[in-house]
């Protein structure tokens, strides 16, 4: 008789929250010899849930009978690479999240869903499907072809990138200068050396113009989509795509850092300073971090592209860590806009159209609406008026669930809570003294929209923002009617200052830039600076039209030198000037940040959670070179009447940090699990290199 084969002990990573203070990997026995990175399902308590080997171990010698098995290996699949898991693991432990919730969360939902009868099923269907598109004829792909003429920048740009070597390269190109060339002459190069091009944008607004623009220049290639648009079905093709090596081209938004793709030659991250690379709930990561990270891991050339970039990637540049790549002009000469401020305080109060729009700045509207042109107006708040006042007794609208006004929406006749989502109509008099007069306080883009069409009711008026796009298509359908010239004056929150690319615009408006001036959070001002920019470049795409258009800011403070550095576009100097004040204050890049925020009924108990949490990490030896500060609130304190609260904690050395916080970790887990007193914490959560504090 033969001997049984012998089992073998595999490390699974499972997603289990209520195993965060065990091991990263639980141990389960299996007959097949499984190889590490390999996807399979596995029981835990009583579920079928899905796993990734993390290693094979040793062959089960007695004692492991305890062990239960694994139940079904996906061996269809090619296991994940070590360079896969090596990210994962680097994310979670940067991070602080558990291992297994880091690896499972960042996989499709619907692959952690199927079996292995039912993936057998899909691959077949998806090799159906492309045995007919690789019937399709392939136009060339040749590096170069159907390239236009390139900029110096262009030229030397895409020179430094030719030979793909594995570095961090910042491109920091003034708007219309042409990046995206540059990218598309990069990947031509990574493609026509057989690898994989991974390109991540912001938005998934985005993504369709970069789709089309790759997909036209690269038609003999498979180009794949990732974001969390897509539905269960679309995003497992395009994941199973680019695992298996097929996608020569993975566009996506943050998660697609974290796509399989064993070819990767070239990674591009578009607008850099975006924050929404940086995710904002559950592990909270920054994609573009990770791609520098992934960049060095795989030896592949990471490209960082923006008008504006992040004050951290410009500081790495300065450093010389990051190679800087310029594109200092304006494909076709198109001059960049010039700037233009109105000072509020000259300006009477009763200005036709209310305070909102400045007598020159209408003149400078009916200008272009005379001679055919367009014009957007950004204000970065939706509604009609942020709040609703009684004059009688003083009473606001204020959210009774959260530390907030309600927004006044005159088309629905509401008082809706943006963060909560809390609202009821209009009330006819003050709740609370009766007083028929109550008055919308402050503007909002419904009430720009309504004085707009008051004060050039010969202009076709559209607004886009949150509110006006909410069906699917409709933001589709808004741009194609700017595009068809079918809209003159267009208002729009920060939504219409992102890439969108308006070839008839000439005048773009800040009505009211100035609250990013003096706000408490400390990037403020280069967020404001990177918006403005961003919407300045909205005006004279079209380099026939770019010598009359116009940056116009309504503002009350016209000599602060954050205008004064837009006024000359010169994004280094205001670099220069924020690293400065940055470097003296010791905040970040020269220094490191986490936050420890808990959420709880009350702020005593979240507060208590906190000071708690504080005197733990006295204890540790590796507090040594961390500040902990004491618990403060957010700027948004209460939403949906839970009350937030949160610690920073700083450092001089972002290795001391990281040390501290994985000490600290498993003291926090006790805290909340085995203290009575902090049982009534909803929710905590360590935020490292937090974006907004
Ligand atoms: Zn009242
Ligand atoms: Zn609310």
């Amino acid at each position: 008789m033969p001997d049984p084969v012998p089992e073998s002990i595999v490390g699974v990573c499972v997603e289990a929250p209520q195993h965060a203070a065990l091991a990263p990997w639980l141990d389960y026995r299996s007959e097949q010899l499984l190889m590490p990175g390999t996807i399979v399902r596995v029981p835990l308590g009583k579920r079928d849930v899905a796993g990734i080997v993390w290693y094979a171990g040793a062959t089960l010698a007695g004692g492991g009978a305890a062990l239960r098995p694994v139940r079904q290996a996906l061996c269809a699949l090619e296991p994940l690479s070590q360079a896969w898991r090596q990210l994962v693991g680097f994310a979670a432990g940067y991070y602080q999240r558990h291992l297994g919730e880091m690896a499972l969360a960042v996989l499709p939902p619907e692959l952690r869903r199927i079996d292995a009868t039912q993936l057998a099923r899909r691959l077949a269907r998806k090799r159906t499907s492309e045995t007919f598109a690789a019937s399709q004829p392939a136009a060339s792909d040749a590096p170069g072809a159907q390239a236009p003429d390139m900029s110096d920048g262009q030229l030397a740009a895409v020179e430094a990138l030719r030979t793909l070597a594995p570095a961090t390269f910042l491109l920091h190109g003034v708007t219309g200068s042409g990046k995206t060339e540059v990218y598309l002459q990069a990947a031509s190069h990574a493609l026509a050396a057989g690898r994989q091009v991974l390109v991540l944008v912001p938005e998934i607004n985005l993504t369709p113009q970069l789709e089309s623009r790759f997909a036209a220049r690269f038609a003999g290639h498979r180009l794949v989509s990732l974001h969390s648009g897509l539905t269960p079905a679309q995003r497992l093709r395009s994941w199973l795509a680019a695992h298996q090596g097929q996608a020569g081209v993975v566009l996506g938004t943050r998660l697609a850092i974290f796509a399989s793709m064993p070819r990767l030659g070239l990674i591009v991250v578009d607008e850099e300073h975006d924050p929404s690379f940086k995710q904002q709930e559950g592990a909270r990561y920054s994609a573009r971090d990770l791609a520098v990270y992934r960049g060095r891991l795989e030896g592949v050339a990471v490209v960082l592209g923006s008008a504006t970039p992040s004050l951290e990637s410009w500081q790495r540049a300065e450093e010389g860590a990051y190679r800087r790549l310029a594109l200092p002009e304006r494909i076709g000469a198109g001059a960049l806009p010039r700037v233009r401020t109105v000072d509020m305080n000259l300006q009477p109060r009763d200005a036709p159209g209310g305070s909102g729009l400045s007598a020159p700045l209408l003149d400078a509207l009916r200008e272009r609406l005379a001679r055919g042109e367009q014009s957007l107006l950004l204000l970065n708040r939706r509604g009609y008026a942020p709040v609703l006042h009684c004059g009688a007794c003083a009473w606001k609208s204020a959210c009774p669930h959260c530390s907030a006004w309600r927004v006044f929406h005159k088309r629905d006749r509401t008082l809706r809570c943006h963060h909560c989502g809390f609202s009821q109509r209009v009330p006819k008099a003050c709740p609370e003294c009766g007083n028929l007069d109550i008055q919308p306080v402050g503007r909002g883009t419904e009430r720009l929209e309504e004085q707009l069409v008051q004060a050039l009711p010969e202009a076709r008026v559209g607004r886009i923002d949150a509110d006006s796009t909410r069906g699917k298509g409709m933001l589709e359908a808004q741009l194609s009617a700017v595009h068809a010239g079918e809209i003159d004056v267009l208002v729009g929150t920060q939504m219409v200052a992102k890439g969108h690319d308006f070839r008839r615009i000439t005048l773009v408006a800040a009505i009211n830039p100035d609250g990013g001036l003096f706000a408490s959070d400390f990037r403020a001002p280069e967020r404001l600076f990177a918006l403005l920019m961003q919407a300045a470049g909205r005006a004279g795409r079209d380099a026939s039209q770019a010598a009359s258009s116009e940056m116009w800011l309504q503002t009350w403070h016209p000599r602060h030198p954050l205008y004064a550095a837009l006024r000359t576009h010169d994004y280094s100097e205001f670099a220069a000037s924020q690293l400065q004040e940055r470097r003296m204050a010791g905040l970040p890049p020269f220094s490191s940040l986490a936050l420890l925020r808990a959420e709880a009924r009350s702020a005593e108990v979240a507060t208590a959670f906190l000071q708690a949490a504080a005197v733990a990490a006295a204890a540790l030896p590796e507090v040594q070179g961390v500040s902990l500060y004491p618990p403060v609130p957010p700027p948004l304190s209460r939403v949906a009447d839970v009350e937030r609260m949160q610690m920073l904690l700083e450092s001089g050395s972002r290795a001391a940090l990281q040390r501290l916080l994985a000490a600290w970790l498993p003291a926090l887990q006790a805290l909340r699990k085995d203290d009575k007193a902090h049982r009534a914490v909803l929710r905590w959560a360590v935020d490292v290199d937090p974006l907004s504090i």
